[in-house]
């Protein structure tokens, strides 16, 4: 069953987005070399707390973090710890903020130093499959378009989408119904309604799309171990089109909502 929000339930999320926002943009400025993923843990739970929020994932199915980090050949769920950053890494991080009740769900892949062309077309391919997808996040289209658009993206690009991790509907609880697989067919699937709010996560591969589970029985690594991506954004329908409530491209972090 998917729940629709109020345009006042979406503010709320987006309130939680704001906080999410600035928690990424306190990272990105501490990313670099030397850094260790457990540092960078630490400063966005400090960051989380201070605003009165909680951080989603600490304690979500037993998860120890705050955030996740995730290197290179590991998608997603990486749990943060003592490994250092290198001048050349992939990293994403994956946030979760909970204010209030509602919770916010946004991720960003950033490259530590010069990385290679064909790292920098990953990252480059999989943001851009993340802002096709949310184009599509209006009334009266299907969630097939929003996958297809990911998928047709990322493959015309030669990358693979992973196909056994997906997104999902978002709002008092992380994770709702739908899911949002990151490939399908335009025209199929359920109708987009004003009031959904999903949260949206291309997760690509630069080889094939196997996934293997890591020994600590989180972290998800590309079973090739080819370098993987991963962006996210937390997005509501609206009667206006797309909101994105997790905005970490705009330097500010959005306003702050009721
Ligand atoms: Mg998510």
């Amino acid at each position: 069953m998917i729940l629709k929000k109020s345009p006042a339930e979406i503010d709320r999320i987006a309130a939680a987005g704001v906080i999410l926002v600035r928690t990424m943009n306190l990272l990105a400025a501490k990313v670099r070399p030397g850094v260790t993923t457990g540092q960078l843990d630490a400063a966005a739970e400090k960051f989380i707390r201070s605003q009165g929020a909680e951080p989603a994932f600490k304690g979500y199915r037993g998860f120890p973090g705050s955030i996740c980090a995730s290197p290179n050949s590991m998608i997603v769920h990486g749990i943060p710890g003592r490994y250092k950053l290198a001048r050349g890494d992939l990293l994403s991080i994956d946030i979760g903020v909970i204010r209030n009740g509602w919770v916010a769900d946004a991720a960003r892949t950033f490259a530590v130093g010069p990385v290679t062309p064909i790292a920098s077309k990953l990252l480059r391919t999989t943001e851009e499959a993340l802002f096709l997808a949310v184009e599509q996040c209006l009334p009266g289209r299907r969630l097939g378009d929003v996958s297809h658009v990911i998928q047709r993206h990322v493959e015309e690009a030669g990358f693979s989408i992973v196909r056994t991790l997906v997104g999902h509907g978002i709002g008092r609880s992380m994770h709702e119904d739908p899911q949002i697989p990151n490939f399908g067919a335009p025209s199929t699937g359920i109708l987009l309604e004003e009031g959904m709010v999903f949260a949206i996560e291309p997760m690509v591969t630069a080889g094939r799309h196997g996934v293997r589970v890591g020994e600590d029985q989180w972290a998800i690594y590309s079973e090739d171990g080819s370098l993987a991506a991963h962006f996210e954004f937390t997005v509501g329908i609206t009667a206006a089109g797309p909101r994105i409530l997790t905005p970490w491209h705009e330097a500010s972090g959005g306003r702050a909502a009721a």
